[in-house]
Order: structure tokens, then sequence, then C-alpha cells
């Protein structure tokens, strides 16, 4: 499903394989951005502890 092409990882800021993960914008600019599967994974792990300390917090 993921494609890997050589680029640069906007994450660790280091070239290599990276694949699309989206686009980020800033004044009125966007830009696509790649990462790494070593930054992915650490993204996927902050993406785990940010929903998992959001679902801990009191329904109101
Ligand atoms: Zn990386």
């Amino acid at each position: 499903m993921s494609r890997f092409v050589q680029g640069w990882c906007l994450i660790g800021r280091h070239y290599g394989l990276v694949q699309f993960i989206g686009p980020v914008e800033s004044h009125g600019m966007r830009a696509p951005v790649y990462a790494c599967e070593g930054c992915c994974e650490y993204m996927r792990q902050y993406i785990r502890a940010n929903t998992a300390q959001r679902d801990q917090r009191p329904a109101v």
C-alpha cells in the first residue's frame, strides 16, 4: 500500500527511503511531507500515546 521512494525525511531530517505522509501548511502555502519507516513508527507511537492520554480524560 505504501510506496517508498528515495527522498528527504522531514521528521528525522535525513535522506533515504521515505513515503508520503501528508501535506503541511504554513502561511497559506502547502508542501508535501515524506518520512522514513523509522520516523513513521516514532509518529505511530506518538499518536497511540496521545490517543491513550485523550481517552483518559473525563467525558463532559
Ligand atoms: Zn526518518
